[in-house]
């Protein structure tokens, strides 16, 4: 609850400004509050420059849950074509610190069939325990029986903190999952730490469209979970002399999980029929579009407004088939159509992370450099000296793309001034 104290606020109305919610008014010269508006976001407090507001904290824990029983950082794993996806590994990676700082050790489920070599890879990059569950029903994902497993497996074992990868399963999972054992989940984190103090998890993301970092806690519910995007943590170096312990875990499934389902629908929704509520993979067709793989792609050349039209980003296009990258793109150009939105780079596009990132006519919006801060060298293109992207860049070329990219492109080509691309690229 927000508590405004009379005696020290001087009426000044700063807080009334910065309310994102219009949750506050001065009545007398004093703040006052309205608790159906107010979200206890806490940017009045922050504001305040007398100190004059204080958000109650509930200590208390509501749930009844009985939160030391629960132990262990555990990250669920993704496998597509029995091939462990990189999410899950920069997700080890990142549990291993949190673990380190808890003192507890870190687990991986991974859910498949044959897949025991994915548990070794797991366990090379930090874990310590691997929960591996391998089932001819589980080789591809489906909703209702890796939910199933899943939360059996968290049931039992009782881990703290679960991390899953914000990729299109984890996020069907992840919600399931948490409204299944009754906790929260904090979607597409940026950054995870430990508060040493009250020893939980401390998830940070973008909120309200990327102009605030929210920093959300799960203090009374057990596991804290979290769904993080690929590219935004950092693999570790793998340690293929690690051991670790794997356990193979047996699963019914079947006739269990129909049944669990069938109750569960029909008690809510007894028109339903059962074919339109159980799921069976028949084939999958893979999209063309696939070809895109921006979050492992070790060069992207990315276009913003900038191009001008659709028909000049073939300049961009060029350049990256030269270096062998990607093609990457703004949210801008997306949404005028000139790309598809597989190409788009950003808070609510792709997080990458290569080693080399050329932003061409991208003005370097936040929601752009969420997705692409990370990169190890990035070069930016401007014809606008005082563009946000130069802030962010190594090296950044104020000019005309159109005339500096063709450039660049005969220089990798060699039809410069006799420089290799080897050469170019170094210098
Ligand atoms: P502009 O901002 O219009 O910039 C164009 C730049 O090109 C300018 O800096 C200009 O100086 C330069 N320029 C012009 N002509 C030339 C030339 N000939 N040569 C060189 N430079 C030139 N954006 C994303 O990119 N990714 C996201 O995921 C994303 N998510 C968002 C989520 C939310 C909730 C919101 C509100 C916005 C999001 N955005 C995202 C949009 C973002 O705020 C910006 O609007 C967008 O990134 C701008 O794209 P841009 O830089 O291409 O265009």
């Amino acid at each position: 609850m927000l508590e405004i104290i009379e005696e020290s606020c001087t009426g000044c109305g700063i807080c009334v400004d910065k309310c994102p919610f219009n949750a506050l008014e001065m009545k007398d010269e004093v703040a006052v509050v309205n608790e159906n508006k107010c979200t206890l976001c806490g940017v009045c407090v922050e504001a305040c420059p007398v100190d004059a507001m204080e958000i109650e904290d509930k200590q208390e824990n509501t749930s009844q849950v009985d939160l030391s029983a629960y132990d262990g950082v555990w990250v669920l794993a993704e496998q597509r074509s029995n091939k462990l996806l990189d999410v899950s590994l920069e997700l080890v990676s990142e549990a291993r610190k949190l673990a380190d700082e808890l003192d507890e050790e870190v687990s991986a489920v991974l859910l498949g069939d044959d897949i025991e070599h994915g548990a070794q890879e797991l366990i090379a990059y930090g874990a310590d325990h691997v929960y591996l569950i391998e089932d001819e029903a589980l080789k591809d994902y489906r909703t209702n029986a890796y939910t199933h497993v899943t939360a059996e497996l968290i049931e039992e074992y009782k881990p703290e903190i679960v991390l899953l990868g914000a990729t299109h399963n984890g996020r069907d999972l992840g919600p399931r999952l948490a409204s299944r054992l009754e906790t929260g989940l904090t979607a597409d984190c940026t950054e995870l730490a430990i508060d040493q103090e009250k020893e939980i998890l401390l998830q940070t993301r973008p909120a309200f469209g990327g102009n605030l970092m929210a920093t959300i806690i799960c203090p009374d519910h057990r596991p804290q979970m979290s769904t993080v995007r690929p590219g935004v943590m950092v693999k570790s170096e793998p340690d293929y002399s690690r051991t670790g312990n794997i356990t193979k875990a047996e699963v019914d499934l079947g006739d269990e999980i129909e049944s669990e389902v069938k109750n569960r629908i029909f008690n809510i929704n007894s028109h339903l029929h059962d074919a339109e509520i159980f799921t069976r993979i028949k084939e999958i067709v893979k999209e063309a579009s696939e070809s895109v793989n921006l979050e492992e792609a070790e060069i992207i050349v990315a276009g913003g407004r900038g191009v001008g039209e659709p028909e000049r980003f073939t300049v961009i296009e060029e350049l990256a088939s030269e270096l062998g990258g990607e093609v990457g793109a703004s949210r801008a150009v997306v949404d005028e159509g000139w790309i598809a939105q597989e190409h788009q780079v950003g808070q609510t596009g792709k997080t990458v992370q290569p080693k080399l990132y050329i932003a061409c006519g991208i003005s370097g919006a936040i929601q752009h450099r969420a997705g692409m801060e990370n990169s190890d060298y990035i070069i930016a293109i401007n014809t606008d000296k005082d563009a946000e992207i130069f802030n962010v860049c190594d090296y950044g070329i104020v000019g005309d793309l159109h005339e500096i990219v063709p450039l660049l492109c005969k220089a990798f080509k060699g039809e410069g001034d006799n420089q290799t691309k080897e050469e170019v690229v170094a210098s």
